[in-house]
Order: structure tokens, then sequence, then C-alpha cells
């Protein structure tokens, strides 16, 4: 049977005067995210926005699972149509109750007239279809005070709606409201994690990876491509931004102490992600760094990573647990393609006894012997950059 689906949001509602321009990114990006699943009527009623079917050709689970993945979303149903009169109403209740109860003990059912010429008013409509419910699932209860599921009845213009239990949505804000950051996308586990935390907060993101060719190989970059599709399908298309380290590694390796290799081609990596963000108009940086999970990562190492930059810096990350990540990492489907074991520009030249506890100082003396900038431009005007889809939109 076909359905519509209908979505919440929730705290854009809270945004006062920004009311509209929320709803109506929210209501932009449903439309161009179910766009592959065939042609839908989306639009806003009261505080929920609808997706109706414009023909039989829709795919609607699939497009019920899409919008389960929009940021701002807060719970969405499945609400079925019937005919507009108490007999087609009731029937469709009691066939569809299973379904409409989702395995829930307690229900109640709930009724709303648009059309206030419909004979019946709201409470007897909700009587008659709780009781319709009843007959077709006896073991079921009636709870008006706490339901598990309120099974809700809508009389429109032309048609008639029952929906059931809502299902918790992605929640967040929708993507775009909160302007955008460019994320710093190692082919690990936890920087996709990190971006997607952002990404929730309404976020767009542009993302940067760094490689180091001849060491590191085409399968590896492609990887990280895969991880950026991956992201697409929360964040939309992505620009995606390749920089090579390759000559900054070398450089470092003729020059400096082999225990800072790691802190300091760090450095490098924010100067470079600090000047794709301005060309770019990204007001933050994204890492998926955690604290004191290596040595790159104790308080001492990001205060002296973190020097070489204005814009702040996102690390969603810092208070998990590796475990907690790849929890996360599971959830949002990037966790296997992470795993996947191809070379990354760090763990080429990784010092055996990299400094845990690196000071400025000491820092500034090893980049002494670099051409700081020459290489910094050199890396960044080699620059490459592409567009990522989702596969689905490609
Ligand atoms: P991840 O699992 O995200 O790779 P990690 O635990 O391996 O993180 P590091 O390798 O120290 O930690 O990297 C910390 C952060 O720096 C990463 O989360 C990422 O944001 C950024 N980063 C590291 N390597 C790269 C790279 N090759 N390209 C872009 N960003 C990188
Ligand atoms: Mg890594």
């Amino acid at each position: 049977m076909n359905y519509s689906i209908l979505l919440k949001f929730g705290e854009i509602t809270l945004k006062g005067a920004n009311r509209a321009y929320f709803e109506n990114t929210l209501l932009r990006q449903v439309r161009y995210r179910i766009k592959p699943f065939g042609k839908f009527n989306v639009f806003k009623s009261q505080s929920t926005i609808c997706v109706e079917p414009a023909d039989d050709g829709c795919d609607m689970d699939a497009a019920y699972e899409t919008c389960k993945k929009i940021f701002g979303v807060i719970a969405l149903c499945r609400a079925y149509e019937t005919e507009k009169n108490m007999d087609a109403i009731e029937k469709t209740a009691a066939e569809l109750a299973p379904v409409l109860l989702g395995g829930a003990k307690t229900f109640k059912a709930d009724a709303r007239r648009a059309d206030k010429s419909f004979p019946l008013s709201s409470p007897e409509i909700a009587a008659n279809v709780g009781g319709a419910i009843l007959e077709a699932c006896p073991h079921v209860k009636v709870d008006v005070h706490d339901p598990e599921v309120t099974v809700r009845v809508e009389i429109r213009d032309e048609k008639a709606f029952i929906s059931g239990g809502q299902e918790k949505g992605a929640g967040g804000m929708p993507v775009t409201t909160n302007g955008k950051a460019l994320l710093l996308l190692s082919g690990g586990i936890d920087s996709p994690v990190a971006g997607h935390m952002i990404c929730r907060r309404g976020v767009k993101l542009e993302a940067l990876h760094f490689e180091s060719f001849p060491y590191t190989s085409e399968q590896a970059l492609e990887k990280v491509r895969d991880l950026v599709r991956i992201i697409a399908g929360y964040n939309g298309a992505v620009c995606f931004h390749t920089v090579s380290v390759t000559e900054i590694q070398e450089a470092l390796m003729k020059n400096c102490e082999e225990e800072y290799f790691t802190i300091l081609l760090r450095r490098f990596m924010m100067r470079i992600a600090e000047k794709v963000a301005a060309e770019r108009e990204c007001g933050a940086i994204v890492t998926g760094e955690s604290l004191g999970q290596v040595a790159s990562q104790t308080i001492e190492a990001l205060n002296v990573t973190n020097s070489t930059v204005s814009i702040p810096v996102f690390r969603p990350c810092i208070g998990l647990d590796k475990e907690e990540i790849i929890t996360r990492a599971r959830q949002i489907g990037t966790f296997e393609t992470s795993v996947l074991p191809f070379e990354d520009c760090c763990t080429v030249f990784t010092p055996r006894h990299p400094k845990t506890k690196p000071t400025l100082e000491n820092v500034l003396r090893e980049e002494e012997r670099l051409d700081i900038d020459g290489l910094i431009s050199r890396a960044y005007e080699a620059k490459k950059q592409e567009w990522i889809k989702e596969s689905l939109y490609e």
C-alpha cells in the first residue's frame, strides 16, 4: 500500500525569525535527496514536512530510508492514505493495525480535522478508530496518558491519512544552516566520524586529504574517495581537495630530528588547511583527533599544532574512546572502508620514538632549517580539486 512520509523538525522550530530559512533549507534538501527515487510532492504543513508520491513509480521505502539520514529531521513516520469516510478509515486502520502499532502493547488514537465539515468530531473519529484497532488486535490496550504509540488520523480536504509510531530521525540541523568547514580527512576511522558530528550541527563539509605519492598509492587515495562518497550521503556533494606532502616529508627527513617528524608534518597540514579554508570560505577546520590517542594528540602536541592557525579547529572526537568512535563509524557506514589496509602519509616515515611532549621552542628550532613558505606554496599550488557525489546521484 502506498504511503506518504511525514517528517518532524526539531530544534529548527525554535529559531524565531530564522525559522522560515531553516524550514526552506530542509525542504530543498529533502527534495534533492529523494530525487533518485521518483516524482514526489514535498510540502510543508503546520510543523511537518509531507512527502507524497506524485505517481505510482515512486520507491517509497528507499525515500523513507534516505529521509532517516537527513539532518534537521527529529522524527518521521509513514502515513497511509484512505478515502474520506468512516468505513474506509476504520477498515484501513484495522488492516494496518500491526504496522501502525509496530509491536507496541499500548496505544491511543488521535484525530484532527482540517476539513471541519466532516460529519464526525475529532474525539468521535478517534474513538471509532481506536475501537477498530482493538478489534483487530485484541492483545493491545488503550492508554490515553502514556501510550507507546499514538495512531493519528488526519482528515484533509480530499483524503484522510492514518499514521502510526514515529521513528527517530537523524536529528541535528539542516546542512548549510551553520556555514561551512574543512574536514581533514585521512583514510582512518576517526576523521569521518568527526565530520559526521560537525555536519550534523548544520555545517556543510569540504574535505582535504594529504597524500604522499609515490610513498602512498593510488588505491589509498581511491579508498579516501570512497569515504567521501559516504560522507556525501549526509552532507550532499563534497568538494574534495588533495594536496601532496611528499616534498615536505622529504625535506623533514633530510633536515630535521626524526622524533619531530610527525608534529612538524601536522603543523604543515594545518597551515595548508588554513589556506584552503580561506580560499573556500570555510570558517573552521575539523579533525578526528582524540586526546591522548597517539603522541601527536597530547595536550602539549595539540598546542604546538594549533599555534599555526588562527581559525577555530573543531575536534569533536576529543573526548571519545576508540571504542565509541568505532561504534559511531559503524553506525554511519564508514568503518568497513576505513579499516581497509592502505598506507597513509602519516604512517610513511613514522618516527620510532615520537616526542609526546614537544615544546614550541624546540619545534620552532627544527623549522628554522626549512623553507616553510616555499614548501607550503609549492604544495598548495599543486592542489587538486574534484566534486564527489554519493554513488546514487552520479
Ligand atoms: P584518523 O583515524 O582520522 O586517521 P588517527 O587517530 O589516525 O586519525 P592521526 O593520524 O594523528 O590520528 O591524525 C589526526 C587527524 O589529522 C585525523 O583525524 C585527520 O583529521 C588529520 N589527518 C591525519 N592524516 C591526514 C591526511 N593524510 N590527510 C588529511 N588529514 C589527515
Ligand atoms: Mg590516521
